[in-house]
């Protein structure tokens, strides 16, 4: 077919879309391509123009708006003739000079890559410099022309163009859902990086195919005849097979071509969402379904917005097919992906900015978000490439770098190295000298400049311009290692000022036992190592001697409180010796300097529950509360005052006791020895006989305390015959 047959079946299609739209522009861009494109010729020999046609036409089969159309027919021309972006713009607006300069823009990213990561820098780099989509649509186009006539240029180009298609265009293609380019690039390419492997592959296939196209052909033609009952007009496929993607199964699936090319396939296009259920129903009455293998992605769209009934069945000789039943419009989006959009803007302005149209996509692959495993992975590298905080750049060797957005040559700089960054002296972008806080712009080809070694080294206003934090701890860590004595001493003067502005001496904070704490919690081997960082700025004066600060006055607040307790225990001890001294170990309360005694009746000692007495002139008797003279003393009078004893009590007191025990000779040596073992000192012992044959013996001893008594008082019990012991009272 020659240039002009395909250009005329070209505008048929474009009115087949657009019944309105400006062919004259159309004819204009044709004309145009023509004669800009006259003197060069394709490897095939073949006139230039036959290529921007080829793409313009491929756009037009996707139902791509005219701008796009016109702007693939003219994607070559400031490339490679002597027009001008302003030539096209004049000529054919803004709109259409924009996509062409975003297609030319692409055509500068060197594409050849080694490294996987280069590859996916290479791929988001495509995605940011083209600000409008349809600019990737036009370039994945053109590439797919240009593999569709690779035979004609040498194996080596052949192999170079199929490897670049594989790792920057088709992973493009694929993620904007552009299904159909992709399966087609994916087999060229795999035609020639592997010629043997697709030539062996193509023949086992053709082996089958008679069989099976046999098969196939029979299904259609049973299906074909109920459709036509039900009055369902529908297009009939056996769907096609991708030899990659069958080989790229065999591959990592390990799988003989027998265990994947096994599953029948076919295909119903229908006109409507209503016809592709009835469809449905006509298929599983005519086969029997396998169950659980129908799957409605109508109701529930995939996340690149792919819509289908999918089912297998048993078919004839209990073969199983798989069935994709779908409308044309959904058959638009499973092949054209985010291209098929424009679709959707049909009769409304499509010069809607590209943020927009962006935004809608990305919207859609949301408002759809079923599957989530297949959606997170389509809508992240969405979301990454469409609203990138990124720029992409290159180095003079053609190597992509990422860096956050707003970065400048410096962040560049200390990316390739740090001797680089602390050497440099400016920069050139794209050939151009520009200014060290120039914001760096993707596709932007970086050259550094620098100063033989050693350099004079950054800059501390550089801290201030870099955005990525390897440009700035590189420049730190510089400041750190070069200026260390000059930190140092900075530091230092820091330090001490921000001592005397809290109004403290040195000798008040710089205390050893806070510092080596601070200094092992920050890695610092020693004080000059953090006056360095506090000299260059890493961390603050104020910090630093804050938090010594605060130690020095937590210890205050310590310190008041301890000599306040102190103080208070002191008086306490104070008031308790006067009163010791003043009423043996013995307080009145509400009352001072009163005269106490402790009742030689009763003898109290300190654990005794005791009360006061107010005598007539003696002062204050103290009697244990179980003394009986108290209790015959209490009646009629209120003479009683409350006491207690002293915390601190007098070291001795004289207590009595009465013991009682049926006959016993030893009694008597018993008693003696069990004081004598208790530690205690007797004062006077007498024993005597009653009436009734009881042995009775009344000792005095001296104790220090209630605990001393009540041992002694056990230990008497436990004597042989004892039957009772008491405190005595005369
Ligand atoms: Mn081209």
């Amino acid at each position: 077919m020659d240039c002009l047959q395909e250009y005329e079946l070209l505008k048929q299609k474009v009115l087949k879309h657009d019944p309105q739209a400006d062919i004259s522009l159309l004819d204009k861009a044709y004309g145009l391509a023509c004669a800009a494109h006259k003197e060069q010729k394709r490897k095939s020999g073949e006139p230039f123009v036959i290529h921007p046609v080829a793409v313009a036409s491929m756009l037009a089969d996707m139902d791509m708006d005219l701008a796009t159309v016109i702007a693939g027919m003219l994607h070559d021309t400031v490339e490679d003739t002597d027009l001008t972006l302003e030539d096209i713009s004049a000529g054919f607006g803004h709109e259409i000079a924009y996509l062409v300069d975003g297609v030319t823009k692409l055509k500068h990213i060197p594409m050849t890559t080694k490294e996987e990561l280069q590859a996916e820098n290479l791929r988001k780099m495509f995605l940011s410099m083209a600000s409008d989509i349809r600019v990737i649509v036009i370039k994945l186009v053109d590439r797919l022309h240009n593999m569709r006539t690779l035979q004609y240029v040498n194996t080596d180009s052949q192999i170079t163009k199929a490897r670049e298609t594989l790792e920057i265009y088709t992973p493009l293609a694929h993620r904007l859902g552009m299904t159909k380019i992709k399966w087609e690039l994916e087999d060229l390419c795999f035609k020639y990086l592997e010629p043997e492997e697709y030539a062996r592959l193509e023949k086992q296939i053709d082996q089958k195919r008679e069989e099976q196209e046999a098969y196939i052909a029979n299904v259609l033609s049973e299906l074909r005849s109920k459709l036509d009952e039900a009055g369902i007009e529908a297009r009939l496929d056996g769907r096609p097979k991708h030899l990659y993607s069958i080989h790229r199964k065999m591959v990592t699936q390990n799988k003989t071509l027998e265990q994947i090319y096994d599953l029948l396939a076919i295909r119903v296009i229908v006109n409507t969402v209503q016809e592709c259920y009835t469809v449905l129903g006509i298929i599983h009455e005519a086969y029997k379904p396998i169950p659980g293998r129908f799957k409605d992605y109508i109701a529930m769209p995939k996340p690149n917005m792919y819509q289908s009934l999918h089912t297998t069945l048993i078919g004839p000789k209990g073969k199983p097919f798989e069935a994709q039943i779908r409308t044309w419009e959904m058959h638009r989006v499973a092949e054209n992906g985010i291209a098929a959009h424009w679709k959707y803007k049909e009769g409304r302005d499509y010069r809607a900015t590209d943020t927009d149209i962006k935004l809608e996509w990305v919207r859609n692959l949301f408002d759809n978000q079923k599957d989530i495993d297949d959606a997170s992975e389509f809508a992240e590298t969405f979301k990454m490439d469409l609203f990138t905080d990124e720029v992409f750049v290159f180095t003079p060797k053609g190597e992509v770098k990422v860096f956050p957005a707003g970065s400048t040559p410096i962040d560049f700089a200390y990316s390739i190295h740090s001797a680089i960054g602390n050497r440099m002296t400016g920069a050139k972008v794209n050939g151009e000298i520009k200014p060290l806080n120039y914001k760096l712009k993707t596709g932007d080809f970086v050259e550094i400049i620098t100063s033989p070694p050693p350099g004079r080294g950054p800059s501390r206003d550089w801290l201030g311009i870099v955005k990525s934090s390897e440009a700035k701890s590189k420049i730190k860590q510089w400041f750190k290692k070069e200026r260390r004595d000059e930190n140092i001493e900075r530091g230092k003067e820091a330090v001490e000022r921000e001592i005397r502005r809290l109004g403290c001496t040195q000798a008040q904070l710089m205390r050893d036992e806070w510092i080596q704490p601070h200094l092992a919690r920050h890695h610092f081997g020693s004080m000059d190592d953090m006056y360095n960082v506090i000299g260059f700025g890493d961390v603050s004066a104020q910090k630093f001697v804050g938090s010594l600060y605060s130690e020095y006055q937590k210890e205050q607040a310590a310190d008041e409180t301890v000599q306040n307790a102190k103080k208070i225990e002191q008086k306490k001890e104070q008031d308790q010796d006067r009163a010791y001294s003043e009423s043996g170990g013995v307080i009145v309360k509400g009352l001072d300097n009163c005269l106490v005694r402790l009742s030689r009746c009763c003898n109290p000692v300190p654990g005794d529950s005791i009360v006061g007495y107010i005598t007539r002139g003696r002062g204050v008797s103290v009697h244990r509360t179980d003394c009986p003279n108290i209790v015959s003393m209490s009646e009629g009078e209120n003479r009683m005052i409350d006491v207690r004893w002293a915390d601190k009590s007098r070291s001795s007191y004289v207590v009595q006791i009465g013991v009682k025990a049926v006959d016993s000779r030893t009694l008597f040596m018993d008693i003696v020895k069990t004081v004598a073992d208790c530690n205690l000192s007797m004062l006077a012992i007498n024993a005597r006989k009653t009436r009734d044959n009881y042995e009775l013996v009344d000792l005095t001893v001296e104790i220090s305390s209630r605990d001393e008594l009540d041992r002694l008082v056990r230990r008497i019990r436990r004597i042989e015959n004892v039957v009772d012991v008491s405190r005595t009272v005369r």
